[in-house]
């Protein structure tokens, strides 16, 4: 297939070095999907290719490519950069995170579609000095139909019941209503304001959250249940999560 130029709109988001001053960067484009990139000569001093492809640049950016395999960042328009995800370490680390979770939802080429949106609403946010932590919660919950375990997070998964007192069960996918708590061996036994607080960030549109505030021992609930969800459902192992733990051990 001949290759084309073609403008996409993008985030920029993991970077390697490549061939002498050449650059490999990943870019996250809504339409086109996740693309790598050859940036030649990024790597030399003063290249203004490899400025406008920063970690966390985003913008128009015209490429070379034939819809598979490597493409070629030709040219840019219009592109800015998250300031404070660049410089702050755990902002990065979480911004990072996210865009490596959804990198590992899709393969390379495949359009994103409301993902794309998640991830600039998320970047957006942490740029902005929204509690880093909430946002990636909401991204980790609504990414899960990306990866094809979409829990049941609107009714009880055995009676359909939308209200109520309800715990989460992996092995059931999804929440089960107080009616059944004796019979299921497999809930977490979380408390019901922690269960509230996943169905709302797995199920509101981005548009129609408003700020969500978690005192420190929800927030620390809802992540260690959402923790275990990835790592009963999901084999990702991913370094930047890695990381982001080892960070917050620390602080
Ligand atoms: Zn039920």
């Amino acid at each position: 297939m001949a290759g084309e130029l073609k403008e996409v709109q993008g985030i920029i988001f993991k970077r390697q070095k490549y061939k002498e001053a050449d650059l490999l960067a990943k870019i996250m484009t809504k339409e086109d999907g996740i693309i790598t990139l050859v940036v030649r000569g990024a790597l030399r001093p003063k290249s203004k290719l490899g400025a406008a492809a920063m970690n966390f640049s985003y913008g128009t950016y015209v490429i070379y490519t034939s819809g598979h395999g490597l493409s070629n960042l030709r040219t840019y328009k219009e592109v800015k950069q998250f300031d404070s995800l660049y410089n702050d370490l755990t902002k990065n680390a979480y911004a990072s995170f996210i865009l490596d979770l959804i990198d590992h939802a899709f393969i390379e080429y495949q359009p994103l579609g409301k993902y794309y949106d998640l991830a600039l609403f998320a970047l957006n946010k942490i740029n902005q000095g929204v509690d880093s932590e909430v946002i990636t919660q909401i991204v980790q919950m609504q990414m899960l139909a990306a990866f094809g375990v979409e829990p049941n997070l609107r009714s009880c998964v055995l009676c359909g019941k939308t209200q109520g007192i309800f715990d989460y069960s992996i092995k059931l996918g999804g929440i089960v209503c107080s009616d059944h708590f004796r019979v299921v061996n497999s809930r977490l036994h979380l408390t019901p304001k922690a269960v509230a607080v996943l169905r709302t960030i797995g199920l509101i549109p981005l548009n129609r959250l408003g700020k969500i505030k978690l005192d420190p021992a929800l927030k620390k609930e809802t992540r260690q249940a959402i923790d275990r969800i990835y790592r009963e459902t999901l084999d990702l192992n991913l370094k930047t999560k890695k990381f982001l733990d080892e960070l917050k051990f620390f602080k």
